[in-house]
């Protein structure tokens, strides 16, 4: 039995093999490395920000990962030709990319570029979406998806669309966008595709569950879709609606809620079907689940799921509602966007400070002569604390402390006599800590000590910019330091931010069986210590926001090329502070303007000397074409 840390330590505490999908694993130096292909091309992420940092790239930074796009796209399409195949369904599978989950340029641009071979298509849910969907390099054949309320433009350009050869559907969000779609295709000139979506009664499971259900608020009901289908027939017009669509939340985490909404789905398929509609498509939504803490659970970070039972679901459920009424099988399309995305891209966090009540304070000043007594009960708690008697202690640790602050209060103690006894308190709470760690069974008033005694790793980022799930609705990602992964780490920590906003931090971990409240990371040590956050290629890169100015972070797109070897294919700059300041309203050269005004004032008043004022200036001007984050750290 030795005390050795391993990297297979390292891999089972920060549970990499479980969440990684095999695109991360950590390597014999202790090097968390990116992966692809089955070993053949990988790369230390160390490497590569040290790399970027040579070329002088600021941190934090995103690494984004094309070639993981890919792959995912190729998992993807072969779950369901295997299902497919497997079953013997007599039809194909098709997938839609709904934009709205990232919209940056290289993702929607490799997945429609790359999807082609596949046929992918796109979705988009405004018109400024359908503007990017529109031009992108899809397949003749890939669908074009409209979804979301539309006014008469996102209609008329949706059906421009069609006359350009794409191949678009209008999705019927609520029953009167079908006048207006009818009205406007006589305009245009042109036969729309029409889908329709059908508010199932079936609901997803975790955070997205009203998605679905009677009163969600996108999808016609029973009567107003057998309403579409009546009004197409009177008007000969029953063949342009091509599509049967429904969505019942993202991040369903149980398959049986997918499950029971594919039946309902091809259920009210075959329906439409015998009532004359002529459908081709079957397009069930998004919905498949990332399983963020690897634990394969129906918590709300997880699913119950992989990719290959979510495809056989599918198909098996579509094909054995049809086969029943030996209804024709359509074809399948899938809404997957949190699935394609989450995986390339990883946000890295430069730590740069630590800070914590059980840190080595400076050098404590001197006690006084005859110090309070209070200073010398708290030291018996610490010598004496055992398990024996560690709640006792404990009590009596929060009493002392509470009259310390009455005491100090009332100036009957002084501020050296108060740092030594919160010290002492700290000292005794981190012992009683070491105690319950061995303990079976912990009373509930201690659940909260590792999380009251973990350090603040201050981490250079913007929860608010890079991981905005996680402050507004508790998502959780796995967080893995990128080096030192075959040295045991020693310190309990919780994560903070550099903005002014207490809810700029990481205090919620993922973890097999629980949610942790504190991250094992190493000691600093002096060296750069960086953090990588993962999966975070859906949403987080859009929904960011800029709270206390903190702008669109760097990013860095890269190729894996073999063992060892990547190509850095682009770089973009994040934000300047002068991009996020105009976007409230200001101009960069009336800022600098008045800027001048306050020196002349300063000048005029012999405050200010002319070279100082030159480099105020120079500061100012630099300040506002710089990146948002600390740079001299
Ligand atoms: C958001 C959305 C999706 C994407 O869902 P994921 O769970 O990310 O795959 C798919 N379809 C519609 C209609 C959506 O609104």
């Amino acid at each position: 039995m030795t005390d050795r840390f391993t990297t297979a330590d390292a891999a089972e505490l920060y549970g990499v093999p479980y969440w990684s999908n095999g695109y991360f694993h950590i390597g014999k130096d202790g090097r968390l490395r990116v992966t692809l292909r089955d070993e053949e091309a990988n790369v230390a992420l160390l490497e590569v920000i040290d790399d970027l940092k040579q070329g002088g790239r600021a941190l934090p930074l995103i690494l984004r990962f094309p070639q993981i796009l890919e792959n995912r796209l190729t998992r993807l399409n072969d779950a369901f030709n295997e299902a497919i195949g497997k079953f013997e369904y007599q039809s194909h599978y098709q997938g839609v990319y709904p934009i709205k989950v990232n919209q940056r340029r290289v993702v929607v641009e490799t997945i429609a570029e790359y999807g082609a071979r596949y046929k992918t298509g796109l979705e988009a849910g405004s018109k400024a979406e359908l503007a990017l969907c529109l031009v992108q390099d899809t397949h003749p054949e890939a669908l074009l998806c409209c979804n979301g309320f539309k006014d008469d433009d996102f209609i008329r350009l949706a059906l421009w669309g069609r006359r350009l050869g794409k191949n678009v559907v209008l999705t019927l969000e609520k029953y009167s966008e079908l006048e207006r779609v009818l009205r406007l295709s006589r305009e245009v000139g042109v036969r729309p595709a029409i889908g329709v979506r059908f508010k199932l009664h079936a609901r997803g499971s975790g955070q997205w569950e009203d998605s679905g259900g009677d009163d969600a608020k996108f999808g016609l009901n029973a009567t107003e879709v057998i309403g579409v289908v009546r009004r197409l027939q009177e008007l000969g017009l029953i063949d342009t609606l091509i599509m049967l669509h429904c969505h019942v939340g993202s991040q369903v985490t149980d398959i049986r809620k997918i499950r029971n909404a594919v039946r309902e789905a091809a259920q009210t398929y075959v329906e439409l079907q015998e009532l004359g509609a002529r459908l081709r498509y079957l397009n069930v939504g998004g919905g498949l689940a990332v399983d963020y803490d690897g634990s394969k659970t129906t918590f709300h970070a997880s699913a119950n799921y992989g990719l290959q039972e979510y495809a056989d679901t599918v198909v098996y459920e579509i094909l054995d509602t049809c086969n029943e009424t030996a209804t024709p099988h359509p074809v399948v399309v899938t809404e997957s966007g949190r699935a394609l995305t989450a995986h390339h891209a990883v946000i890295v966090l430069p730590v740069i400070d630590a800070i914590g009540p059980t840190r080595e304070p400076m050098a404590l000043p001197p006690l006084p002569e005859e110090p309070h007594s209070l200073v010398g009960d708290m030291q018996e708690l610490l010598e004496t604390a055992s398990i024996k008697n560690y709640r006792e202690v404990y009590h009596d640790a929060v009493g002392n402390k509470e009259t310390m602050h009455s005491l100090f209060d009332l100036g009957y103690l002084s501020l050296v006599e108060r740092a030594h006894i919160e010290h002492l308190y700290n000292r005794v709470l981190a012992k009683i800590r070491r105690i319950i760690k061995d303990l079976d069974y912990v009373p509930e008033e201690f659940e909260n000590l590792p999380r009251l005694l973990a350090d603040k790793y201050v981490c250079n980022f913007s929860v608010f910019q890079s991981l905005p799930d996680h402050w507004a609705i508790g998502a959780l990602f796995p967080i893995v330091p990128l080096d030192r992964l075959n040295e045991r780490p020693t310190r309990d920590t919780t994560l903070v931010d550099i903005s002014c906003d207490s809810d700029g931090k990481v205090s919620k971990f993922v973890d097999l069986r629980d949610v942790k409240d504190t991250l094992s990371l190493h000691e600093l040590n002096g060296e750069p210590y960086y953090l990588g956050v993962f999966l975070t290629g859906a949403y987080q890169d859009v929904l960011a926001n800029t709270h206390n100015l903190f702008g669109r972070v760097n990013e860095a797109h890269l190729r894996l090329t073999g063992v060892g070897s990547y190509e850095l294919t682009r770089f973009v700059s994040g934000q300047k502070a002068r991009r996020v300041i105009e976007n409230m309203g200001y101009e960069a050269p009336e800022l600098r303007e008045w800027l001048k005004q306050d020196i002349r004032e300063a000048q005029a008043q012999g405050s200010l000397g002319e070279e100082e004022a030159e480099s105020v200036l120079e500061l100012y001007s630099n300040e506002l074409i710089g990146y948002t984050y600390l740079e001299q750290v």
